[in-house]
């Protein structure tokens, strides 16, 4: 049922890939004149006057250990975002296909299928921020090529039944994008060892948000060997750049200090829904598996205005379906948490002298 090759753009299945120096010559020598680098240096380290390894072997080989899958089901991209971006540009025939999304998730599904010129069919999540499996297999047609599912979710922070995803892979032609960018704050097990049996199955990972490296830029898709090499196909040949690669790879060593961080985050994470839980002006701290908490408040567009005020940025997504009244707050720092939290009781006891 499942036939990649049926799937890709005619372009690029026909595409000849740029072909850089790095990839033509293989083997040892010591006058490297073949791609134009600077050869006197750099203001920075000799290291950096070379183009980085387009193929991010030692990279690969570090994440393929902590991971516990083979370099070979692995692509990097700069961020998840571009992940996400040449998926659309490999399979999707701008002004003819199709992608679902299932909101509210995460806005660069839909920004990336618009820049793209790819129509996008929404799946809106049940009143339990649950898959809407009915309403999702109605908009499937035969120019459907990509289902997005962000689990855990942005911004409702939720996980999504594991059954139903197992559903939508068994039964969609196309691929099925999990996004599991947040899958290190949660309990739930993460689909990348279910690559084998699912070849339509591409998961997202990324090192923004657990690893702390959102600065880095450097996101993973894992999939099957046929996905990844038409993902190397279309990416820019030298997209994670030689900073990244050795901070990544130094980062890598680091499992235990960020695991720890993990379980602070999810302690800090418990505490804070329990505090807001308790404020007169929050309605509702719904549960979360990342390292956010979706929050209904009584009037959001004022709680985000007070909160402002007093110098504290949350994310205001009032607007979104099923969010109506809504803010994403981050878990900060203690400190951080406790000033928020001050800082809406200061709201509250305004509203009680208004
Ligand atoms: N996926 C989800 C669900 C996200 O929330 C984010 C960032 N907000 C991303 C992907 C993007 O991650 P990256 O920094 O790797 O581009």
């Amino acid at each position: 049922m499942f036939q990649l090759d049926s799937l890709l753009r005619d372009n690029i299945r026909r595409l000849v890939p740029y072909s850089s120096a790095r990839d033509e010559f293989h083997g040892s020598a010591q006058i490297f004149i073949d791609a134009n680098e600077n050869s006197l240096g750099s203001p920075l380290t000799r290291w950096y006057n070379r183009y980085p390894d387009p193929h991010q072997v030692r990279v690969k080989e570090a994440l393929s250990k902590v991971k516990g899958i083979g370099p070979q089901h692995l692509f990097l991209g700069n961020g998840s975002d571009e992940c996400i971006d040449i998926l659309y540009r490999a399979f999707c025939n701008p002004g003819k296909d199709n992608v679902i999304i299932n909101p509210p998730t995460y806005g660069m599904y839909e920004v990336s299928a618009n820049i793209n010129d790819v129509e996008v069919r929404r799946a809106v999540l049940m009143d339990d921020f649950q898959l809407d499996l009915i309403h999702l297999e109605r908009l499937v047609d035969e120019n459907s090529k990509l289902i997005w599912i962000c689990s855990p979710n942005n911004p409702t922070g939720n996980s999504m039944n594991r059954q139903d995803i197992e559903i939508v892979l068994n039964n969609f032609p196309g691929l099925v994008v999990i996004d599991e960018a947040y899958i290190n704050f949660s309990r739930h097990r993460s689909f990348i060892q279910e690559l084998s049996d699912y070849p339509n199955l591409v998961v997202l990972q990324t090192m923004s948000k657990a690893w702390g490296l959102a600065g880095l830029r450097l996101g993973m898709a894992f999939a099957s060997e046929a996905i990844i090499e038409v993902y190397n196909k279309v990416k820019p040949p030298y997209n994670i750049s030689q900073a990244t690669q050795e901070l990544a790879l130094k980062a890598l060593e680091e499992t235990e200090q960020v695991n720890d961080m993990i379980r602070t985050l999810v302690a800090l994470r418990g505490e804070l829904a329990g505090k807001l839980t308790q404020l007169p002006v929050v309605r509702q701290v719904f549960p979360s598996d990342a390292n956010f908490l979706l929050v209904r408040v009584a009037d959001a567009g004022a709680v985000y205005a007070h909160l402002l005020e007093e110098g504290i940025v949350v994310r205001d997504r009032s607007k979104v379906e099923r969010c109506a009244g809504c803010l994403r707050i981050t878990v900060g720092t203690e400190r951080e948490n406790d000033e928020l939290i001050r800082a809406m009781q200061r709201l509250d006891a305004d509203a009680r002298h208004a």
